[in-house]
């Protein structure tokens, strides 16, 4: 397959909170609305992050993976109904001991807290078509964190979020894009498929499945911006 796959990186669907210290993490639900249905016209075709890279699955002809980080409420509020609208599938990663919390690790540095959805939200989602991975139990550094605790918040969170949703967690993304040169093993080992990173570009057969490549959608990140984006990376692969 020398077909190139982009994954879209959103954080929240939301107006931004004029106290947020990261204002670029939200993108407004009109201008997700005008992204989604400008993808559907121009015939991408979404695909499932648990199904990707499968031998018996083949592509679509423009495809495009669209991943949402943390598991904010907004995302069941203001992006899944677009999502639908567009028959669009979209993955969600979860901090597995916030369901039903807040963002704990971004208002520890005093930033605005914002809802994370609950159980039932997720499971709700879940049986609308949404799929769900993991983003560590606690949304940890795992470049600084010591193995112990890095294989602790890489296995604990699978186990806990596939205890509590009861279906399986086949997906990884790493908080922060942070990791070192054993993490991806570690993520490997505790049986996830294919973990995301925050690195540019698009994904091959080739791109190593534990530091798949994202293009960062931001709230300044106006509809033709993004199909430049994606146009340059289907072409370059950066
Ligand atoms: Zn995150």
């Amino acid at each position: 397959m020398d077909q190139r796959v982009p994954i879209l990186m959103y954080h929240k669907v939301d107006r931004i909170h004029p106290r947020s210290l990261v204002k670029g993490h939200y993108v407004s639900p009109g201008l997700f609305s005008r992204q989604i249905q400008t993808l559907k016209l121009l015939g991408f075709e979404s695909v499932g992050l648990n199904g990707l890279f499968e031998p018996d699955r083949p592509l679509p002809k423009r495809p495009v993976v669209i991943t949402f980080d943390d598991g904010y409420q907004n995302f069941f509020d203001k992006a899944l109904p677009t999502l639908q609208k567009a028959k669009f599938e979209s993955t969600v990663f979860l901090v597995a001991r916030q369901l039903g919390g807040t963002n704990v690790w971004d208002v520890a540095l005093g930033d605005v807290q914002e809802p994370l959805m609950a159980v039932e939200t997720v499971k709700l989602a879940a049986s609308a078509g949404t799929q769900f991975g993991s983003h560590t139990l606690d949304h940890v550094d795992l470049e600084k964190a010591s193995s112990e605790e890095a294989i602790a918040q890489i296995r604990g969170s699978k186990e806990l979020l596939e205890s509590r949703l009861g279906f399986p967690i086949q997906t990884f993304c790493y908080p922060y894009g942070r990791m070192n040169a054993e993490t991806p093993s570690l993520v490997r080992d505790a049986g996830y498929r294919l973990a995301c990173s925050t690195r540019k570009g698009a994904n091959t057969d080739q791109t190593d499945r534990y530091a798949l490549r994202r293009i960062n959608v931001r709230s300044d990140t106006w509809t033709p911006v993004l199909l430049l984006k994606l146009l340059r990376t289907a072409r370059h692969g950066k």
